[in-house]
């Protein structure tokens, strides 16, 4: 049997993507062009490749939840949180750990994974480079350009804010991050924030909003060592390293 894809026709619309609905006249459906299974699947194949595009995740499209090693030690609980979060995604889920703990990976596999599963549009802004951007539509010859730009990132359905923190903190990026992360919060919109930064000094403005327990139930710090410098080799050591001592404590009964 040969499988028909979406170039060859469908046999129940022979390819037309509609079809009419065999009703008597008089009835309320007659003559109404219905939209075939096939077309709709398609149709939905494109919204999904469109909410891809517009998600910004290009290069971090390949980090997804299978791909990340729960098993290197210190990233246990952040990948549960956000495991949760990407099936459930409510309030705001923070992540904060060195650079290469592995936060930006699991940031990165909740958007891949939200795209999958819900009709959701997700953007994935990586902080400095999203401030460049929006100074670049910033000025009085863009204006409408810039509105626009920042309408979208602030109302996100989840907005993901990585690397949070290393951003040039001048006077006007601080204030278009307040704005982002105030709109975001008065909306209790889904977000996700990534950071190095010591809360200490982060922008107490925006670190109130964070610690707001209604709206985010705490701040996940990963205790990891460099997660990207584990080689996949090291890896498999680890986990059997893990392995034998799991299996010895199971045989000492305790
Ligand atoms: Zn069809």
């Amino acid at each position: 049997m040969r499988v028909s894809s979406s170039t060859e026709s469908c046999s129940y619309c022979r390819g037309a993507g509609y079809y009419l609905l065999e009703v008597p006249y008089g009835h309320p459906d007659f003559g109404q062009l219905m939209t075939c299974q096939c077309r709709a699947a398609e149709k939905q194949q494109q919204r999904r490749q469109r909410l891809l595009e517009m998600s910004n995740l290009g290069p971090f499209q390949e980090k997804t939840f299978e791909n990340f090693d729960a098993r290197v030690a210190g990233v246990g609980r952040a990948h549960t949180r956000a495991l949760n979060f990407a099936r459930q995604p409510q309030g705001w889920l923070i992540l904060m750990g060195n650079y290469g703990c592995g936060k930006t990976h699991l940031a990165a596999a909740i958007a891949n994974e939200v795209l999958q599963h819900h009709m959701f549009t997700v953007l994935f802004a990586v902080v400095p480079d999203l401030l460049d951007h929006l100074r670049g539509t910033f000025g009085p010859s863009s204006e409408v350009a810039y509105d626009e730009r920042f309408e979208q990132i602030r109302s996100a359905h989840l907005l993901i804010l990585d690397d949070f923190g290393t951003e040039n903190a001048t006077p006007w990026a601080r204030e278009k991050l307040y704005q982002l992360f105030n709109h975001r919060y008065n909306y209790r919109l889904p977000t996700v924030i990534t950071s190095n930064r010591d809360p200490k000094d982060i922008d107490p403005r925006i670190f109130s909003r964070m610690s707001d327990r209604e709206l985010c139930d705490e701040i996940t710090i990963i205790d990891a060592g460099d997660y990207r410098r584990i080689l996949p080799s090291q890896r498999v050591e680890q986990r059997r390293q893990d392995h034998s001592r799991r299996k010895l404590r199971r045989e000492s009964g305790s």
